[in-house]
């Protein structure tokens, strides 16, 4: 699960920015303007390496406002 679903910098941030274009799922902004300190990234390789999964499961920028993303985009469902 990536934490940035739930952090205050989510529409605005080049790392998540960098993650939804791995992820081939839709920006929230085409023009992010906010570069975190030390984004930690997890990397799942799945299906003998056809498939790969990036999540933020750690960063110094971090600014927690529960449920950001769900908010953005209501009836949506929420990336994990
Ligand atoms: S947790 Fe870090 S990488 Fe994720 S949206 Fe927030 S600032 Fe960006």
């Amino acid at each position: 699960m990536c934490i940035c679903i739930h952090c205050h910098y989510v529409d605005r941030c080049e790392t998540y920015h960098a993650v939804e274009m791995q992820h081939e799922q839709p920006h929230l902004t085409d023009t992010p303007n906010f570069l975190p300190e030390q984004p930690e990234i997890n990397v799942n390789i799945r299906n003998g390496g056809k498939e790969m999964e990036w999540d933020v499961v750690g960063c110094a920028s971090f600014v927690e406002e529960r449920d950001k993303w769900a908010r953005l985009r209501p009836g949506e469902l929420v990336p994990t």
